[in-house]
């Protein structure tokens, strides 16, 4: 059983986040997508809880999917759940260097963990989290860019 970690701050998840786990789920028996937070940091926008409802209603289509939240180091979840591999998605070069950064980091404190990068479809490959909620926050239309039950509900917080 070959497991991979997605782990992210999904905050909130968004239709690229979720092309990388389609295809993730494709190449791995389980995906556990890991919703990073750290207690000593203010909440984001939704708690972690509400992020990973989100997840598992976006991904209630795919049975190898799981969704949970996490404190701590990477490496020792990637540990404990015995996963071979940490997927992260690779929009542009600009996230290259801080994912290269991170890669190699967590092979230092744990060699057997590999880290796979995957790409979304372009069309995706200018979204992400922060952007939609400032799109949302201006009250601009984006449905296009998350999953529905995301888009009622940072309508409802934000505007
Ligand atoms: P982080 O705060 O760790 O960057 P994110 O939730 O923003 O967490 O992203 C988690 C992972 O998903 C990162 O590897 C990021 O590059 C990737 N990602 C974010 N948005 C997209 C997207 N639109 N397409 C593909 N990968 C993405």
């Amino acid at each position: 059983m070959r497991t991979a970690i997605y782990p992210g701050s999904f905050d909130p998840i968004t239709n690229g986040h979720l092309d990388v786990i389609e295809r993730a789920a494709k190449l791995f028996d389980h995906v556990l997508v890991a919703v990073a937070h750290n207690s000593q940091k203010p909440v984001g926008l939704f708690t972690p809880d509400e992020r990973v409802t989100f997840i598992e209603q976006a991904t209630a289509h795919l049975d190898n999917v799981s969704a949970t939240a996490f404190d701590g180091l990477l490496v020792r979840l990637a540990e404990q759940k015995n996963a071979a591999a940490l997927v992260r998605g690779l929009r542009a070069v600009s996230d290259f260097e801080y994912e290269f950064q991170m890669a190699l980091m967590n092979r230092q404190l744990n060699p057997d963990v590999e880290t796979v990068f995957l790409t979304p479809r372009e069309e995706y490959s200018y979204l992400s989290s922060r952007l939609v909620k400032e799109v949302a926050r201006l009250d601009g239309d984006i449905t296009k860019f998350v999953p529905a039950p995301v888009a009622a509900a940072l309508t409802h917080r934000l505007t």
